[in-house]
């Protein structure tokens, strides 16, 4: 392992602070579950490591009915899959999260190292992007927002700029009859990147069959996570139907621009699209439906 300093930062304030006077030889430290493997694989160095896990700002985990949900960017996974609001209302981010490696990750794995990471194939990603998620950004400059959508601009990087740090994530209230979920497709049962991941969010009309809004989001399939916001545009005034469904997975597929590599070949990888849209659809479907979820799809 390189050698490096250690600060744990108890405020937002010394935190960015730190950033700011150490530039380009700092990063933050949150789980580390992504960081302390690439700083021992020498893929990154580093002079000093900010821990950010202590700054109450980025541990927030709250949920108002008129507002929405806030979720801090060093809060673990673990939290996130144990808390009932959140499985309530947010079912497509509990899949997401509950998805990331196992138990002894998701106890330090966090949603702001996930993003920051900016893997292509990052598994809250689309997740919260179905959900709507926007992001608070704290820099030397004071705050900004940036949609989830818009965070990653190519494999590992960000739209952050030295100095600055993700804060948390705002969620809003979901609308009545709505349902969320994600699923992804690995070849081992756990600890393994994602070939393709898919989320899906609906919200229904009182009817209960036909679809209000619909958002669709892929993770794998290109250099940053995918908002195919024409798949969900399709669905807006349709039934809740597989037909439906199946149209608006061909868009998500036609969307697509995955590569082959050990994984997975873009042809497979197309094919998994399809699929992985279509369930999310069903499950999210079935979600917004209160349907229990053995009975299961339309
Ligand atoms: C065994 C194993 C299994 C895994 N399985 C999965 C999986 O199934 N799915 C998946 O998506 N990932 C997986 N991962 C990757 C990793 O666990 C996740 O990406 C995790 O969410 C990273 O969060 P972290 O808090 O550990 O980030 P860290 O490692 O602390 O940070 C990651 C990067 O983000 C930066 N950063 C962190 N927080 C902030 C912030 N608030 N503001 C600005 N920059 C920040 C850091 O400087 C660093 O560059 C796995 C990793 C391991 C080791």
């Amino acid at each position: 392992m390189q050698a490096f300093d250690y600060v744990p930062a108890t405020s937002l304030e010394q935190a960015l602070s730190l950033l700011t006077q150490h530039g380009e030889h700092a990063r933050p430290l949150s789980g580390g579950t992504d960081l302390i493997v690439q700083l021992r694989g020498n893929l990154r160095r580093t002079k000093l490591l900010v821990d950010i896990k202590p700054v109450p700002e980025l541990n927030q985990l709250s949920y108002d009915p008129s507002q929405g949900l806030t979720v801090g960017a060093a809060v673990p996974c673990t939290r996130l899959c144990s808390d009932p609001t959140l499985c309530e209302h947010y079912p497509g981010l509990v899949d997401a999260a509950s998805l990331i490696g196992g138990v002894q990750i998701q106890s330090r794995a966090t949603l702001g190292g996930n993003l920051c990471n900016a893997s292509p194939a990052a598994d809250s990603l689309p997740a919260l992007i179905v959900h709507q998620a926007v992001c608070l950004i704290a820099g030397p400059k004071g705050y900004r927002r940036v949609a989830v959508e818009d965070f990653c601009t190519a494999p590992g990087q960000t739209v952050l700029k030295t100095g600055e740090l993700l804060v948390s994530f705002h969620l809003p209230v979901p609308q009545p009859h709505s349902g969320a979920a994600y699923l992804r497709f690995i070849p081992r049962s756990e600890m393994d990147i994602a070939v393709v991941g898919a989320g899906a969010a609906l919200t229904l009309r009182d009817d209960g069959n036909t679809i209000e809004t619909a958002r669709i989001a892929l993770g794998a399939v290109a250099p940053t996570p995918l908002y195919v916001a024409e798949a969900g545009e399709f669905l807006a005034g349709k039934p809740a139907s597989r037909a439906s469904f199946e149209q608006a997975a061909l868009l998500a597929q036609q969307a697509a621009r995955p590569i082959s590599d050990l994984r997975g070949t873009s042809a497979f990888r197309k094919h998994l699209c399809a699929v992985l849209t279509r369930r999310a659809l069903e499950r999210a479907f079935v979600r917004a439906s209160q349907i229990p979820e053995v009975l299961q799809t339309p």
